[in-house]
């Protein structure tokens, strides 16, 4: 059997981290099995979905790379296809028109609950044959009254449900339009998904759907329902109270990597071993439904940073610098007017915890800094510097090949004449060149801010020390 799984998000928001991880687990199950990753935007809402979140949710999934091989397919398309299916079900006598009012349904409703019943339709309509002028009807799905439903699900294990305590649902609103339980039902059907994996906030709903594609003759999909995702303080993780740093996009702009992001996600309910760092392939080989956790977890920030370092030391140059760029351009540098962004990164790799960082970092490589770090300046860029800085500067200018090798021997050769420390001809230089008191190495950081740059801050430099010397 092939396998074919389904992400199905309502485009009512961004995409947020709980949608993300519920989508990356369908991806990964269906990339291992060979299977097919179906995208469904569910939008019949049509008063909550926007164009916008329908946006989000593509930019979201493309920036993480889950691909998908069919779709998207818009529920809003397939409203005939829904009418079709609600006329079998009322055809084969799996549905019926219920022309209860809701005066009516608020009264009995209430008379259950002061019997202290659970308030549910008692099924008047079942048996009613003659249309009630003036009603838009509904049309419920007559629920087997009898029985048990069974989930065997591959996360929760076996969940059994009494027909008994499921109440005749409703499938079409008296507008006409189909109720989710209703869509997804024939969507799972017609789309011929093998595995419904979602959060499991739709377990309730299982029986039900179960329900209604055994009364269309088919057999029900394996269902596996993902544990909640809860925010640091155990609370439920909502967009109100924890703001943005649930949606997808907001970590792409705070300078994660996609697959950091994907790692983390993936940790979010699934183990290997004690294994913490994948790649995205390890995570492809090892993903396992049967090892998602049946209890929730909660989001942890500082593994993020965590994980992301460690994604962007282990990366290709090649791959950081692709995103690097992203970054550099928010801070209206062009990366093609300094030095290789590639070099860059090599030099950064592994300093930085974020791209954010390391674009930071890494802007003095492309235009001059405002103005020194304070702390730096003050403890480097003293009067007993400027002989360094001064010698340093005569070479550097005259100096023939402007490699990293050659560019050290000049802070050895200086710091040797002036039988000194090298940190003491080193440490002002960094600061002269990057205004900060930590870079790269000396060598590799002269070679990427360049000759021109170099001799002009360094003059920067020794103006300030001589406004030092005036002011003492
Ligand atoms: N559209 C539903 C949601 O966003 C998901 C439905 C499903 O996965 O069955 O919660």
């Amino acid at each position: 059997m092939t396998i074919r799984a389904r992400f199905a998000p309502s485009p009512t928001g961004y995409l947020h981290i709980g949608g993300a991880r519920t989508a990356l687990f369908s991806w990964l199950y269906a990339r291992r099995h060979g299977g097919r990753f179906i995208l469904r935007i569910e939008d019949t809402d049509l008063e909550r979905s926007t164009a916008e979140s329908v946006n989000a949710i593509l930019e979201g999934m493309t920036w993480l790379g889950l691909e998908y091989d069919e779709g998207p397919f818009y529920q809003t398309e397939r409203f005939p296809r829904y009418r079709e299916v609600i006329q079998q079900l009322l055809d084969s006598g799996h549905a019926y028109y219920c022309y209860c009012t809701k005066e009516e349904l608020e009264a009995e409703r209430e008379a259950q609950m002061a019997r202290k019943e659970k308030p549910r339709y008692s099924g008047l309509c079942r048996t009613r044959t003659e249309p009630r002028e003036g009603v838009a009807p509904v049309v419920r799905f007559r629920n087997p009254p009898e029985g048990s439903v069974v989930v065997d699900d591959l996360v929760r294990g076996r969940v059994v449900f009494d027909n008994a305590e499921l109440d005749d649902l409703i499938i079409q609103r008296s507008d006409g339009t189909p109720t989710y339980n209703l869509t997804v039902v024939v969507d799972d059907m017609d789309m011929a998904i093998s595995h419904v994996i979602r959060g499991d906030d739709h377990l309730n709903n299982t029986p039900r759907q179960i329900n209604i594609l055994r009364a269309l003759g088919q057999e029900p999909p394996v269902y596996a329902h993902l544990p909640m995702i809860l925010a640091e303080d155990g609370a439920k993780l909502s967009k109100r109270t924890h703001g943005e740093a649930v949606s997808v996009i907001q970590y792409r702009e705070k300078g994660y990597l996609p697959e950091a992001l994907l790692n983390y996600l993936v940790r979010l309910g699934w183990s290997h071993g004690d294994q913490e760092v994948f790649t995205v392939d390890e995570m492809v080989s090892l993903f396992d439904l049967a090892d998602v956790n049946k209890s929730a977890s909660s989001i942890n920030p500082g593994k993020l940073d965590w994980l992301n370092q460690q994604h962007i030391m282990r990366a290709k140059p090649e791959h950081i610098a692709h995103h690097l760029g992203y970054f550099l351009g928010k801070l209206d540098i062009d990366p093609t007017t300094g030095p290789d962004i590639v070099e860059v990164v090599k030099a950064q790799q592994e300093r930085a915890k974020t791209l954010v960082e390391m674009a930071e970092d890494s802007a003095y490589f492309y235009r001059d800094f405002d103005a020194f770090d304070e702390k730096a300046a003050k403890k480097h860029l003293r009067p007993a510097a400027e002989e360094a800085l001064v010698r340093l500067r005569h070479f550097l200018a005259a100096i023939e090949d402007w490699e990293p090798d050659a560019l050290y021997e000049v802070v050895r050769e200086v710091t040797e004449e002036l039988d000194t420390k090298m940190g003491k001809v080193a440490q002002p230089l960094r600061v002269a060149i990057s205004g900060k008191a930590a870079t790269p190495s000396i060598d590799v950081t002269l070679y990427l801010v360049g000759r021109e740059a170099c001799l002009r801050r360094i003059d920067r430099a020794l103006d300030y020390i001589a406004r030092r010397k005036e002011n003492a």
